[in-house]
Parts: structure tokens; sequence; C-alpha cells
């Protein structure tokens, strides 16, 4: 059966035929070792292993060769720009280039491994390869495809006309970028790239050469490594799509003006793992690291079969949420196969034509341009289908040779005898007819870890995974297992049931224990014989900040704990604490308020007052009619209630509904909540004279200031789009002398100090 594969040279899938068969010859450009690998980085080496495998599934040998590129990286990959990123790194770490890349090639072979990515036969380093790229690039300058200018030696695109045909970048289109950015007066087209680059008087990590001291640039290691592995032609060679261009472009120019002969047969490119809609990328700083998973409670292995239930040519959106669901879907899988395990798989030469068939749609699937997601469905197929056990197993074996989920390793699922003897008295019960002592033990053997499920065969049990993410870090004080979110669309709304208490205190904790620790105590200390019940969502905060409040809320029923796999949004994670909240009255606070006195007594009386939709203890009103600045107002008729500390009528949310979740950032959400009050005809209402004081808003002062702005800005701009013609909705804009009053009274109203959130 022939393998079809994807050629981004040709633009099409193409029967895969090696140069010499059955040995594969097979290049993929490694890892920048200036820093740790990402989950982008490793999603394109998965695609490398999943070709791989699928080669050697289908009766191949694969040489496989990754480098490592410790020399020559700049920051700006495109135009050989900026400082090389390894020495930068080694600069901010302290550290020598050489200590930077042994600790970070360590740390990539262990991610690796641990997402079950074969280890390629070699992993070549670029530093050790100066002798093999001088010699290309010697060549290359007797050949006329190169000249010195200056220190550096530049590739002469113009001599190589094939340039941009991989890519589909045709050469007077690169010019047009490339005049917008500066020129190098050294190169004699612009489009020319760097193959040998001079020293400098400052720079550390230098070679000597014909050209004088110097180093490689970042493509020619690419050449001379896979050249000096596999010989001057390879079957296929790997990468990211934003290897394309201009990387593997030069690599075919280099390559092929130094041999003269075909560079690579096939090239296949991964696209990219995106995060909040735009490409996981270090310089974006929107990455996640293989640690960050297990830190979470992950499962590395999930996260591979997360990548395998999308195309290796499909962008894949990487979300917490459909992690989770990978993680669960793969652990389902690991307890299925557990209680297949232990049976004896028969020979491929035996298996029944159910079993053929079955296997041949696996085949079809990853010989298809390794159609992974098609091979994930034919594994549950086989699970639910009526073969036998241990042709199931035999099956499930030979697809992890591709899938590499370690199926092979999952032990088998012995019911211990304790656990058998539960389920034996179960089915005596049950045939005595005493159900609520029947499930009282079934209850027992799901404590155990095993699931019962009553199959027209009989009972069925089998293990069962548990899976928590975060909470690994959070054990659970009071027998009950600490409930974990993965967005506030987990928690069952409450909204409809009756009121079960007077107040429902909201609090939204990322982090600073101290202040949370001083915020609850205050709460509850002035709550009194009041019935007021805590609802803490903990969204990604650390450890010991989880680990109080578990033991908080076990020492104090009124409170309760919703823990997030992951960081949600402001608007989200307050959605979560409303969506739980069954009070009279909501409170919402920010974990830098303290509560002085009795708090309730004021908003119980308050906040009856039917007309009366939103009060706390500090107001704004807008200055100017487009409700671009808002300044603090004491009221009592405000613009806007400020979040640190906010309280209305909770029957009140079925009319103006939760928080819009589109605001991420805290900043401008309690703008737009307000706004969606008064928008209900509701009055927003400052009481300066509730006992509550604010500390520091650590939220706010540890964050980068760029960072911060970059969120408020976003928010602000959200806010504007949606309310900016809303000047209907300002106070007093019924009554033409007020609203005069409210922008001009005071006749500067550019001296009043800005709200101190707003961005200006
Ligand atoms: P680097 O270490 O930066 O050279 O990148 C190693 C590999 O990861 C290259 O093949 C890149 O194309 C690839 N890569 C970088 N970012 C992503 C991403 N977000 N998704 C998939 N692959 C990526
Ligand atoms: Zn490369």
């Amino acid at each position: 059966m022939t393998v079809r594969l994807y050629n981004t040279r040709t633009r099409q899938k193409e029967p895969f035929t090696p140069l010499a068969p059955p040995m594969v010859t097979l290049y993929t450009c490694g890892p920048t070792v200036y820093r740790y690998a990402h989950l982008g980085n490793m999603r394109t080496f998965l695609m490398a292993d999943l070709l791989r495998r699928t080669l050697a599934y289908n009766g191949y040998e694969v040489r496989h060769v990754k480098n490592i590129t410790d020399v020559g990286h700049m920051q700006d990959d495109t135009f050989d720009r900026g400082e090389d990123k390894m020495l930068l790194s080694a600069a901010a770490e302290g550290k020598s280039p050489q200590e930077i890349a042994a600790y970070y090639t360590d740390a990539f072979r262990r991610d690796e491994a641990r997402l079950h990515i074969l280890p390629a036969q070699v992993f070549p380093r670029a530093s050790e390869h100066i002798p093999e790229m001088l010699t290309i690039v010697r060549r290359l300058m007797d050949r006329g495809y190169a000249y010195q200018s200056g220190d550096n030696v530049y590739f002469d695109v113009g001599r190589f006309p094939a340039y941009g045909r991989l890519s589909g970048n045709r050469r007077e289109h690169l010019r047009a970028g490339i005049h917008r950015v500066e020129l190098d007066p050294n190169k004699r087209n612009p489009e020319d790239f760097t193959l040998w680059k001079g020293a400098g008087p400052h720079r550390t990590m230098f070679w000597e050469s014909p050209w004088g001291p110097g180093y490689p640039g970042w493509h020619i290691e690419c050449s001379a490594m896979s050249m000096k592995h596999l010989g001057a032609q390879l079957d296929l060679h790997t990468g990211g799509v934003d290897n394309l261009f201009p990387h593997h472009e030069s690599e075919i120019a280099q390559s092929e003006a130094a041999t003269g002969l075909p560079f690579v047969r096939s090239w296949l490119h991964g696209e990219h793992l995106m995060f909040a809609g735009t490409r996981m990328a270090k310089s974006a700083g929107n990455y996640y690291t293989l640690s960050d998973l297990r830190a979470r409670g992950y499962d590395p292995l999930g996260f591979r079969y997360l990548c395998l239930t999308a195309h290796y040519r499909s962008k894949l959106n990487f979300t917490w949420a459909s992690l989770t669901a990978a993680q669960l879907a793969y652990l389902r899988l690991r307890d299925a196969v557990a209680h297949l395990a232990g049976s004896d798989p028969p020979d491929p030469a035996a298996w029944s034509e159910g079993a053929m068939a079955l296997e041949a749609r696996f085949r079809n699937a990853i010989n298809d341009d390794l159609h992974l997601p098609t091979a994930l469905a034919v594994v549950w197929e086989v699970l639910r289908g009526g073969l036998p056990r241990a042709e199931k197993y035999a099956l499930l074996l030979a697809f992890d040779r591709v899938l590499g989920l370690g199926l092979d390793r999952v032990a088998p699922a012995v019911l211990p005898p304790a656990v058998a003897a539960l389920l034996e008295e179960r089915e005596a019960l049950r045939r005595g007819r005493c159900y609520q002592e029947a499930d009282a033990r079934r209850d027992q053997v799901r404590a155990a870890g095993w699931e019962v499920s009553d199959t027209r065969q009989g009972t069925q049990v089998s293990p069962r995974s548990r899976f928590t993410p975060t909470l690994v870090r959070v054990s659970p004080r009071h027998g009950r297992p600490p409930r974990i979110i993965t967005g506030a669309r987990d928690v069952p709304s409450r909204l409809a049931e009756p009121d079960r208490c007077e107040f429902s205190v909201n609090l939204v904790v990322s982090g600073w224990l101290e202040d949370v620790q001083r915020c609850l105590t205050s709460v509850v200390r002035w709550a009194g014989e009041r019935r007021v019940e805590v609802v803490v969502v903990q969204n990604d905060a650390d450890a010991a900040t989880a680990q109080w409040l578990e033991q908080a809320a076990a020492d104090d029923p009124r409170l309760r704990v919703l823990h997030t796999t992951h960081h949600l949004g402001e608007g989200e994670a307050r959605n979560a604490g409303l969506r739980d909240s069954t009070g009279t009255i909501v409170l919402l606070l920010d974990t830098s308020a303290e509560v002085t006195g009795d708090i309730y007594g004021p908003l119980w009386a308050a906040l009856p007052a039917p007309a009366v939709g939103l009060v706390g203890p500090r107001g704004v009103r807008s200055v100017d009619e487009h409700l671009h600045h808002f300044t603090d107002h004491p009221g009592p008729e405000v613009d806007a209630v400020l979040g640190y500390c906010m309280a209305f009528r909770r029957a009140a949310l079925r009319r103006v509904g939760l928080m819009d979740e589109r605001f991420r950032f805290y900043r401008n959400l309690d703008l737009d909540f307000s706004f969606a009050f008064r928008d209900q005809g509701y009055r927003t209402l400052a009481l300066p004279d509730l006992p509550v004081v604010f500390h520091e808003h650590r939220g706010w002062t540890s964050l980068d200031p760029t960072e911060r702005d970059k969120l408020s800005r976003r928010n602000y701009y959200r806010f504007a789009k949606k309310w900016g013609e809303r000047r209907d909705l300002l106070v007093g804009s019924h009554r033409a002398d007020q609203h005069d009053g409210a922008d001009h009274d005071h006749g500067h109203p550019h001296d009043a100090h800005d709200h101190p959130e707003r961005p200006r």
C-alpha cells in the first residue's frame, strides 16, 4: 500500500517514493536551544514523529536527523537582523552559550520523551558543523553563487532562478516587502541572504574562516547537517509553516547550487498551534510549555492525544477546555485498554476478517497524508465493536505503534479481592431487592476507583481514571472532592432557584493569599447572624492559596470554592460565581477590599427600592459626552459603580443578564455592567459611607505596565464601542440643566483627576 503525502513543493498529495527503498531519509528542522520549547514547537515535532511512525508501520526503515540550533538564529529570522538569540539568552541568564545550549537541549530531549516522540538517530549541533558549512560556502563562492561584501558572505539570489518556488514568494514580491525596512548596504540585491557573517569586535562566539572571523547564517546549518548525515539528496524534510520562507527556500538554493542535485523530494510543513487567535510563539508571549501542563496535572500524552484530533495541515486552537477534553478521552481509552490487557493478542496472520477490515481502515487513514483524526475514530470503533477481546487488544497495540499513546504499557485491570467481594454482595442484595443497600455497595466500589455499569450481558466493571487538573495540588479537606471548572458554563446556573440566604458574597481569587485572608475574614466577621454565603472562584491562583481556600471551606460551611483549570477572563470568572450564587443580594468584592463594619445592614436597606439596581461605595461619572473619561463622584446618582465593591439584587440579573465575558480584564468591566443596569432603567448609586476600605490593588500593581496597558486598552475600546454613543444613559441626561452641569459645572473637566483606572 502506498503512503500519500502532501508535498509543499508540488502543492499536491502524491504517492511517496523514496530514493532507495526501504530506506527513507528524513530531516527535521530542530529546536533553537536558548529557551524551553513551547507546545507549538512540540506540535511540529509530533508531526514529524507521526510521519516517521507511519512510514515504519508501512515497513520503511527511517533514518531521522534532527538538528540542534545552537548558533546563528537571529532575532529577526526573515532578514538576519538583530542579535543572536543564543547570545542574548546567555547574557540574560549569566551563563555561557554552551551552558545554555546544553541545558535547553536536555530539556527538549526530556519533553520529546514525555510526548513519546521517538528520538532521532542523530541530533547534530550547528556549532559542531562549522567546517561543513564553510565547505559549502567555499563551493558556492567557487561556483559564483555567493559573494563577499564587507565582512559578510551572501548568497546571490539572482543567480538561482528557482528561488521562491517552494514558498510562492516571487522576487518582485519579496523586494516590495524588503523596501519597507532598512536595507543592508552590503547586499547586491535586497533579498540576498547571509551565509557567513563577520563577527565584529564584540561578539564572543565566532570561528575563523577564509573571510575572517565570523559565524554562520541560520539557513546554512541545515544544508550542511542534512547533507552530512543523510547525503546530498533527502527523501523528506519537515518543519513548521513558518520555516517555509526564508529558511527552507534558502536551504534549497544553497544545497542545489552547491551540489547541482535536487535537494529534497518531499517537503512537509505542519500548521500552527494557535492560542487565543494567534500563533503560539515565544515572541508573542502567548505560550505554554509541557511543564506548564504537568504543573496543572495534565499528562503530556493528553496533549499528544489532542494533537491527534486535528490534521497536521490544519491550525489547531489550543484551549484548556479542549486539552481537558482530550485528556479525559485519553484516560477513557487507557481504561478501555486496561480492560483488554492481559488477553493474549493473536498473531496478525490469524486475525479475523473483521479485524483485518478495521486494520485496513486505520492504515488507509494514516497513509492518506497522516489523517490521524480518522485513525482515532477507527480506534474507538474497534473498542465499541464486537470483536473478541484478544483481537481488539492486538489491533490497538498495532495502532499504537503509530499513535504512540503508550497503550502497550497499560496494566491489566485486576479487580482487587475486596472490590470483587463488594460486587458479589451487591448482586446478592439486588436479587433480594434491597436496592438502597445495593446502591451503597456500588458507591463503595466507585470510591475504590471502579466504574460499575449494568448491561444486558450482566454487570461490568472497569477501572475509572480520575482526572483533576490543577487540583493535584489541592487535596480535599472535607471528604468531598474539590469542585473544578474549565469555564463559567461548567457551573450549573442557580439563577432561577429561589433565594436560599440573604447575601452571596462573590470573590475572584488569583493569588495574594494575605489579601484574600484579610478580605474573607472581614466579610465573615461582620456577617453576624445574617444568612451569608461566600462563593469564591479560585482563578488560577498559586497552590498555597488554593489549598488555604479548601481548608477554609472545610472549616466554614458558608464558604464554597470553585477551582478553575486555567486562568479565566475576569468577566467569565465573575459569572462562574454569579451562576452559583443563591442570596437575595449579591455583593461583589475585590480581594483588596476589607469590610470594616456592618456593610450588610445598609445594603439591605438600600436595595429593596425597585428602581435601584446597583450600589457601591465608589461611583464615577463621565466627564465627556462620549463616555471616554470618568471621574470619581460622591453620588448618590452616578453613571457607574466601581467593581471593587458592588451589590445588587440577584433577581435583577434575570433582566440585566450576566457579565459580558469578552471583558477579560477587570477594568471597564464594572462600567459595562453598570451600563447594562442603566440600560434596563435601573439607577446606580454611590453609597460612600459603606464601611469598606481598599488596600493596594495588587491585580493592578503587580502587572507589567505594558501588559496592563494592553489589557486596559482592549477593554477600553470594547466599552467605547458598545456604549460610547449612549449618552442617554448618563446621569441627568433627561434633565438638560444637570447634564451640562455634570460636564462643565467645574469649568475644567480635564482638570478633574481622571479616574485612576481609565487609560488615557
Ligand atoms: P524554533 O525552535 O523556534 O526554531 O522552532 C522549532 C519548530 O517549531 C519549527 O519547525 C517551527 O516552525 C515550529 N513552530 C514554531 N511555532 C509554532 C506553532 N505555534 N505551532 C506549530 N509549530 C511551531
Ligand atoms: Zn532547518
